[in-house]
């Protein structure tokens, strides 16, 4: 059953589902992880985010991801190629990371410069280096069940509703936004959990109608204040993954998220605040996708090294 809040326990306010204190969790036990790498193999492994143009909200994501890097022992390696580059050559740059032995992981920032076709620049990245689960295979090894690179952001939406011991199976899962990146992949872990997941986007007739029948309601639509209080149904948990950039009413910016906080704040028993929810989840989950793709490569070599055979 959900908690359906009343009396003191509403006016007290929802449960607040934060991602920090999970995150560092799971960043002291990458620490110590890497620390045993580097004694086992001499090296620590490299992520590469690879940037195109600048892009002032990518950029402030990426000091996020390289500092928390630093923080597990990781190094990071920023690489950073003019918006006016053509596709070959960037396809090109990312087929060197693939090749080099250093380099456990590698993302590519979103979004591309228009001219940019994202296929061919999701297919050019190795599968076993693509630790945000974006390449064909690793997104087909999810659909089938299958154990490959999660989408981090989609895996800490669900992760956050597991780690707070929220239970999914036989729950009316309700996930708004369709992306490759977080609302599809999203879906497909909340089926695996056994929800019963029914998934939303721009063309859903009457969203309002759908989004009251959730007992959890998923929301990344990266639209501000998309879902209000009135669209909920009591007692609801919501993970709310959009963040947006939006003026704060005093000349500065301000983050948000899709559900508008103070008219849900009344009805929901729980829900992940922005900032401070889904995103610092994502950044501890990629490290440790980074940890997995540098240990599989590291022993793949050793294999190669000890057999002359490639496995
Ligand atoms: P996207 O633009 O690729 O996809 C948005 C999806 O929402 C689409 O499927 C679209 O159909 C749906 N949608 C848009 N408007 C809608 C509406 N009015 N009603 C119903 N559905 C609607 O975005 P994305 O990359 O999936 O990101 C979604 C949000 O999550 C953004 O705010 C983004 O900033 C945020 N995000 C957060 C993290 C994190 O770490 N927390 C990481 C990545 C993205």
């Amino acid at each position: 059953m959900i908690d359906v809040r009343g009396g003191a326990a509403a006016e007290a306010g929802p449960r607040l589902l934060t991602g920090s204190p999970i995150a560092a969790e799971i960043r002291a036990g990458l620490t110590e992880d890497f620390a045993r790498f580097k004694e086992r193999w001499g090296h620590s492994p490299t992520l590469a985010v690879v940037l195109v143009g600048a892009d002032a909200p990518s950029a402030v994501y990426l000091q996020q991801i390289l500092r928390t890097c630093q923080k597990v022992g990781v190094e990071g390696r920023l690489v950073e190629i003019g918006s006016d580059v053509t596709p070959d050559a960037l396809c090109t740059e990312i087929e060197r990371l693939n090749a080099d032995p250093s380099v456990a992981g590698i993302i590519v920032q979103m979004p591309l410069p228009a001219h940019i076709p994202l296929r061919a620049v999701i297919d050019s990245i190795d599968p076993a280096k693509d630790i945000d689960g974006i390449h064909p295979r690793n997104a087909g090894l999810l659909s089938l069940g299958y154990d490959g690179f999660l989408p981090a952001t989609a895996q800490a939406s669900v992760e956050i509703l597991k780690r707070s011991g929220i239970e999914i199976a036989g729950k009316r899962v309700v996930v708004v936004g369709r992306s490759n990146v977080v609302g599809k992949p999203a879906a497909l872990l909340l089926i695996r959990e056994h929800g019963t997941v029914t998934v939303l986007h721009s063309k859903t007739r009457d969203l309002g109608h759908h989004t009251r029948d959730a007992e959890i309601l998923i929301v990344a639509a990266g639209r501000p204040g998309l879902v209000t209080g009135d669209m909920l149904s009591p007692g609801v948990v919501v993970v709310d993954v959009g963040i947006n950039v939006v003026p704060d009413g005093e000349g500065a910016e301000k983050l948000v998220g899709d559900v508008d906080f103070e008219s849900a704040k009344g009805v929901v028993s729980a829900i992940t605040p922005v900032p401070g929810g889904v995103g610092p989840l994502t950044n501890a989950l990629l490290l440790s996708h980074l940890f997995r793709a540098a240990t599989d490569q590291a022993e793949r070599a050793a294999r190669r090294t000890a057999t002359g055979v490639r496995p």
